[in-house]
């Protein structure tokens, strides 16, 4: 029986703060877990009955299906529901339902344990193929097996898709396809026990508005079913089974985050310029076109980064040229006048796309990503640059190559950039002529080498997330080590001041589109002023943040702090210099630093 709220203990635990809000609600374990099946014998009497239900747990795993082929159809699209297509054709295999009949019959089994038994034998079979295509249906016959086994043996599928409420999502591990997923009216927040502030799924949150938090060790095995749960995507900190009298004091916390969210958003219309009349360009990170309303309400001037491979990642094939160009079109003319700068294709890392060859790789974050994947698929590569191309006659474009570490790279990227400009051209297409072309910097060879680099485009955008893991040698996800990923290292401020030395030296712009402009708040943002970033894009939420504080200093008193934050030998030496900084020059910024409700009681 569960236990009423009362009678259960609170317990509070501390994760990794990874997007913005407190939300209150029930629990909702998303469980990947295989169930456990033994060779339990039957009698003869039994095997019609066992059949009966093993039909019937087939019959009720299509209906799940076809109902969740349906609400991805309405919320994502027809293309993005093509994901399932091979679970139903699975499902509906008449040889694998007769041999499994058989074998109830012969050896008079359990059906569980019979479906395992030849279910298995195809997934080895497929594990094995050659062709990648096929070895990746593997994953979809696992899937497939743990459906209908869990109907078989009267377990509820905990799976996301089956949320029919407002939940809180709690889950040992998210996937960014599983987030993607989401459905935004029943999630009301996420947590999970691993990832980082920058993993792809805590990415997603925050551009979806729902608060998470992750890195919570073994939060999920305390969490069951109907509990009662408090998420503080500000501080992590996360509360089970609260007392009333926590309720009321993050009921508080939240009803003066709303606060200051709507005080913050009447800044929407104004510039980002320092008090000493400083512009700096401010523009928004989105991962699908849905954002872009979003991003733009929140008072962006365009898009800083549109991380183009979730199309990608979402569809069960690849997409073509046309369907491409009407996806790129529409963002591109929501925008205009103003520009979006598309990322090409940064599959790879924790992105991994169903069509791809994704054989394992020991280390995926150093493999085959970014620009090393696109140039090894210039076909790919080619499509989507073409697409691009042509949207951008709807507009203003922009165009970044991700993951560089050589030069060569960028080199091969913009010779194919030409060729495909004057295809167009040949083919008589309408494209935009005067797209700028950049590289992200986030490798610490594109830092080193910046200088150089700088000759070659005509701007740079910093993603803090990868050169931080590579700067450091810390995985963005792995939050047995997030003590160490830290944007605010020394280091990484003065590979960032490189950065910015060699763009401006060579007379290119340079902006910054890691979440270091959304998660570090206000001491972040206010280095960033002073290291001389010329552009900064974040999530929606955090656009009139950075906004508010740019217009709250001068551009002069940032330089001098980061002078100072130059020579300091650790982050915590920084962090109390900006710190005080803020005590004595600006205390009015001190109101938007997030509070632990907990702590004040
Ligand atoms: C980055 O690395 O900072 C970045 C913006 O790219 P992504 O987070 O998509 O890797
Ligand atoms: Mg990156």
């Amino acid at each position: 029986m569960v236990k009423k709220d009362t009678e259960k203990k609170e317990m509070i635990f501390n994760g990794i703060p990874a997007a913005p809000g407190i939300a209150f609600g029930e629990v909702f374990v998303v469980n990947v877990d295989e169930l456990p099946v033994t060779p339990d014998p039957i009698s003869s009497k039994d095997i019609k009955p066992e059949i009966a239900e093993f039909e019937d747990a087939l019959k009720r795993t299509g209906e799940e299906l076809s109902e969740l082929h349906k609400a991805l159809a309405a919320e994502m699209g027809e293309d993005h529901a093509k994901i399932l297509d091979s679970h139903i054709m699975i499902l509906a295999d008449e040889m694998m339902k007769d041999e499994t009949i058989d074998l109830i019959k012969k050896e008079k089994v359990g059906a569980a344990y019979a479906f395992t038994k030849i279910i298995d034998k195809t997934l080895t079979a497929f594990e094995h193929m050659e062709d990648q295509y096929l070895k990746e249906r593997a994953e979809d016959i696992k899937d497939v097996k743990r459906r209908v086994i869990r109907n078989l043996l009267g377990q509820k599928t905990e799976g996301i898709a089956n949320l029919r409420k407002k939940a809180i999502v709690v889950a040992r591990n998210l996937t960014p396809s599983d987030t993607v997923g989401f459905k935004r009216k029943y999630v009301l927040a996420f947590v999970s026990d691993t990832g980082g502030r920058t993993s792809h799924a805590a990415i997603i949150a925050k551009s979806i508005g729902i608060p998470a938090v992750v890195g919570l060790d073994q939060f999920s095995s305390h969490a069951k079913p109907y509990d009662q749960l408090i998420v503080d995507g500000l501080t992590g900190q996360v509360v089970l089974n609260p007392k009333p009298e926590t309720v009321k004091l993050y009921k508080e916390a939240q009803r003066r985050f709303v606060e200051i969210e709507k005080e913050l958003l009447t800044l929407k219309d104004y510039p980002a310029v320092t008090l000493d009349e400083r512009l700096i360009e401010l523009s928004g990170n989105i991962e699908m076109e849905e954002e872009v309303e979003n991003v733009i309400r929140h008072g962006a001037r365009g898009i800083g980064l549109f991380r183009t491979e979730y199309f990608f990642i979402t569809r069960g094939t690849l997409p073509g040229e046309e369907e491409q160009y009407r996806y790129y079109k529409e963002v591109v003319k929501k925008v205009a006048p103003d520009p979006v700068l598309f990322r090409t294709l940064d599959i790879g890392g924790d992105k991994i796309a169903k069509w791809v060859d994704d054989s394992k790789e020991d280390n995926p974050y150093m493999g085959w990503r970014g620009i090393r994947f696109t140039l090894s698929r210039k076909d790919i590569f080619r499509t989507q640059l073409r697409a691009i191309f042509r949207a951008a006659a709807h507009g203003r474009a922009r165009v970044m190559f991700p993951m560089v570490s050589v030069v060569d790279e960028v080199r091969q990227a913009i010779a194919i950039c030409n060729e495909v400009k004057d295809d167009l051209k040949r083919e008589r297409y309408q494209y935009g002529e005067d797209v700028e072309i950049g590289i992200m910097i986030e490798t610490p060879s594109a830092v080193v080498m910046s200088d150089l680099l700088a000759r070659e485009v005509d701007f740079f955008s910093i993603g803090s997330n990868d050169l931080v893991q590579y700067a450091l040698a810390v995985d963005r996800g792995n939050s047995r080590i997030s003590y160490l990923y830290d944007t605010l290292h020394p280091a990484i401020l003065r590979m960032i001041n490189d950065t910015v030395t060699s763009a401006h030296n060579a007379g290119i712009w340079v902006g910054l589109c890691g979440e270091m402009a959304s998660d570090t708040r206000i001491i972040g943002i206010l280095l960033l002023i002073g290291l001389g970033l010329d552009e900064f894009s974040a999530s929606a939420y955090f656009i009139p943040e950075i906004k508010k504080i740019i217009r709250s200093v001068t551009y002069d008193e940032t330089r001098v702090l980061v002078k100072k934050a130059l020579k300091m030998s650790t982050s915590a030496e920084i962090i109390k210099l900006c710190n005080e900084f803020i005590e004595e020059k600006r205390p009015e910024l001190l109101e938007y630093i997030p509070q632990d409700p907990i702590s004040e009681r």
